[in-house]
């Protein structure tokens, strides 16, 4: 299937816009992200319809403030001294031009050409659902703070676990601050379980351990371990990964064998579905069985829990059950074979103990609206600290919550209303069409870098959102597949590191010479990597990369960059 995908790209026609999907576009675009007040009345509200209103002349960066009326004096008011005013402002129904203004001026993600990474517009029904929490104000912490949102929280994870195939009575969950706090969860869980002890007396006199996770991982894996008091150089195994960046399972089960034999225990396995830049999506169900496997095998008493970073590529979900023989949204060839690739991957997150959601990624809810889900409950008890410590409240109510297992007290709420909403009313097919849309967005785009020649698509077999690529000089370089096979030795061979060296900065200063037109792309250091040195040592390679999640982006501003990309 990836191969039939990668010729695919070459071809016109597979890259085609159907017509019936125009129009399922269209209409989702038109309900779900036109901020139309006939639809969405909130948005008549002064304030945000101004906001609304300057977005609209869709500027470009640089020349955002000097459009907005008094832009430069406003700045100039925020940039200056900064005191609480002493008098009280009585409200007059018109809105604050402070506020207005730094509303609209703040980083424009509904503009068609912001593609710089993994961040969105929201949709409109979220938008709506969050101000609906923010104005009722739950506090999640606790069920009697809560009330019925308690109960709306429970119902979205509900809505999680049917979708990927967990056991709605089995599993849960918990919305938390971020993809970060998810995957800290992920790794918390794995700790507690395999190293109890460590609840009381911390990591200083644990049995021997080692966390694994993968060279392709976010690096909040990095921040979180640090965070727990994790040794990251000597007790943390980094995982290689192919050439598609995706976990490579015979070093997985060298290094899970030279653990266990030696009594060494393996409290979390953390894997990735979806890596930021490149999206390469792990294989699960492998990693279940190898570890099933290995722990009867050498009679290891607590499995390491298996955790899936799921933070972008959960969205996949909403495939799960397309009809790709019938292919009733009319969903161009490529990408219909690409979604058919990631999704005969994302069928096996149910294998997972847990994992990863940001709906304010690929989910269009506003920040941050992210959920750990947790396939079953009972592994919340690991998590629970002495009920002496929560004196605050009722004794007898708090068994009912998850409140001796979080790492937060205070928990909003708004996550989960906007989550609602967003599920409401886009639903299944509302998402997929959406998702589609930026996804046929994706394979366009590489489908006009491949017919130049002088580009070099990074794992284009990973058919997500995420545009990976090296421009060359074609004066220098007539076969890019060639040059960068060199370039990928560069370990071994110093000659190639200085061609990686000059290419890069070639590619650097077209990039910085561009600006920003059409698409506003990023430059990222680790766009790919090189190949692995005996030692196993390999160097970043850089590239640039534009990510499509907006749903605004359309096929004119490829156009326009393909026009100036070099
Ligand atoms: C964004 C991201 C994270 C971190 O999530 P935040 O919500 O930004 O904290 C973790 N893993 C992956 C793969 C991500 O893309």
């Amino acid at each position: 299937m990836a191969d039939s995908c990668l010729s695919l790209l070459h071809d016109s026609e597979a890259n085609q816009l159907g017509s019936l999907f125009q129009r399922h576009y269209d209409a989702a675009f038109a309900d779900y992200f036109s901020r139309d007040p006939a639809k969405w009345p909130v948005f008549s509200e002064p304030g945000l319809n101004r906001i609304h209103q300057f977005r609209q002349q869709k500027l470009a960066p640089n020349e955002r403030i000097a459009a907005y009326p008094d832009g430069l004096a406003l700045q100039q008011l925020l940039a200056g001294h900064a005191s609480i005013a002493q008098q009280r402002l009585v409200p007059n129904g018109m809105p604050d031009d402070m506020l207005t203004f730094a509303a609209a001026l703040s980083k424009d993600w509904e503009n068609p050409s912001s593609v710089e990474n993994v961040v969105t517009m929201p949709c409109d029904p979220a938008i709506y659902g969050s101000m609906m929490g923010a104005m009722a104000n739950p506090n999640l912490a606790y069920s009697e703070y809560a009330g019925m949102a308690d109960q709306l929280e429970k119902y979205v994870i509900r809505q999680i676990a049917n979708q990927v195939g967990y056991d709605p009575e089995q599993s849960t969950g918990i919305f938390t601050q971020g993809g970060t706090f998810c995957n800290l969860y992920g790794y918390l869980l794995g700790l507690r379980k395999s190293l109890p002890t460590a609840l009381q007396h911390g990591m200083g006199r644990v049995p021997d351990f080692r966390i694994i996770n993968s060279q392709g991982g976010h690096y909040s894996n990095m921040t979180n371990l640090s965070l727990l008091g994790v040794d990251i150089k000597d007790k943390t195994i980094r995982i290689k990964v192919t050439d598609s960046h995706d976990m490579d399972y015979e070093d997985l089960e060298r290094q899970l064998r030279a653990c266990f034999a030696v009594n060494c225990r393996v409290p979390t396995i953390m894997i990735t579905m979806g890596t930021t830049d490149t999206f390469a999506v792990d294989r699960i169900k492998p990693v279940y069985e190898l570890r099933n496997r290995l722990c009867e095998e050498y009679e290891v008493e607590v499995a390491p829990h298996i955790h899936v970073d799921a933070a972008v590529g959960w969205s996949m979900i909403f495939f799960l059950d397309y009809d790709f023989a019938r292919n009733p949204l009319d969903i161009n060839p490529v990408t219909l074979a690409g979604i058919e690739r990631t999704i005969s991957r994302v069928k096996e997150l149910k294998y997972a103990d847990s994992f990863t959601v940001d709906f304010h990624k690929w989910g269009y809810v506003p920040y941050t609206s992210s959920l750990v889900m947790i396939k079953n409950k009972q592994d919340m008890k690991a998590l629970e600290n002495e009920p002496e410590n929560f004196s605050y409240f009722e004794h007898d109510l708090q068994g009912q919550t998850h409140l001796q297992s979080t790492i937060e007290c205070s928990r909003g709420a708004v996550g989960v209303f906007g989550a609602y909403a967003a599920l409401k009313y886009m639903g299944i097919e509302g998402y997929q069409t959406i998702l589609a849309h930026c996804l046929q967005n994706a394979n366009y785009f590489r489908h006009q870098l491949l017919k130049q020649g002088n580009v070099k698509l990074m794992a284009p077999e990973n058919q997500g959102p995420s545009v990976g690529f090296r421009i060359y000089n074609p004066q220098w370089v007539d076969d890019v597949v060639a040059e960068f096979a060199k370039e990928q030795q560069c370990m071994t061979h110093p000659e190639y590191m200085e061609l990686l060296r000059r290419n890069s900065q070639w590619h650097r200063n077209a990039f910085k010479g561009r600006g920003k037109v059409g698409l506003y792309t990023n430059w990222v250091e680790f766009i790919s990597r090189s190949a692995y040195n005996t030692a196993g040592k390999y160097s970043y390679i850089p590239g640039e990369k534009a990510v499509f999640m907006n749903p605004a982006t359309g096929r004119s501003q490829i156009d326009l960059f393909m026009r100036h990309y070099c």
